[in-house]
């Protein structure tokens, strides 16, 4: 914690079925390029510093591969923010945030924590099996949480989903150190 209430260093872990973009996404925000292909089984974090609202924070990125249920409880727990990612081409990648989403909820014991629902790409919009209408509700009813569409092929929104997790996260930390 600094002096002024709110930490520096945020922990913020990128959640979603295999297959949506989330290390491209990560990948895209931390180095700023497209990688096409990813060895699916690495698991890694990246560090970025960033400036929101004029305030300085590190955010240690996790990029979480796999669906073992150790990892995912981990990423849980040390996760102060959550970027709950699906693909705009896939239904059935929109209905496995559901389960993740109570999970958090549970584990934080907190409806309102940092999240932010992100539809990858949308530079796919052809493909689309998602409709915009059905994601925001989604979002909605889980306490009006944003919901983005990114592409991580066109570099779209991808520094916003991001820097509007850590406000949440930092708006928390604010409210918790008054
Ligand atoms: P992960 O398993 O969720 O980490 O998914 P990856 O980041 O490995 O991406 C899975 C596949 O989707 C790869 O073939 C990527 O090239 C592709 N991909 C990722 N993001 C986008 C995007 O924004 N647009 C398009 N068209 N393809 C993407």
């Amino acid at each position: 914690m600094s002096r002024s209430g709110y930490q520096r260093e945020y922990h913020i872990a990128v959640l979603g079925s295999g297959g949506v973009g989330k290390s491209c996404l990560t990948m895209q925000f931390v180095q700023g390029v497209f990688v096409e292909r990813y060895d699916p089984t690495i698991e890694d974090s990246y560090r970025k510093h960033i400036d929101v609202d004029g305030r300085h924070v590190v955010l240690e990125i996790m990029d979480t591969a796999g669906t073992e249920q150790f990892s995912t409880d981990m990423y849980m727990r040390l996760g102060q923010g959550f970027l709950l990612v699906f693909s705009i081409t896939s239904a059935s990648s929109l209905r496995e945030l559901i389960d993740l989403r109570e999970q958090i909820v549970r584990t934080k014991n907190d409806p309102t924590f940092p999240i932010v629902l992100v539809g990858n790409k949308s530079d796919l919009e052809e493909d689309r099996a998602v409709s915009r209408a059905k994601a925001f509700q989604l979002s909605q009813s889980w306490g009006n949480i944003p919901y983005y569409e990114t592409s991580a092929r066109r570099a779209t929104n991808i520094n916003e989903v991001f820097i509007d997790v850590c406000r949440q996260i930092i708006r928390k930390d604010l409210a918790r150190a008054r």
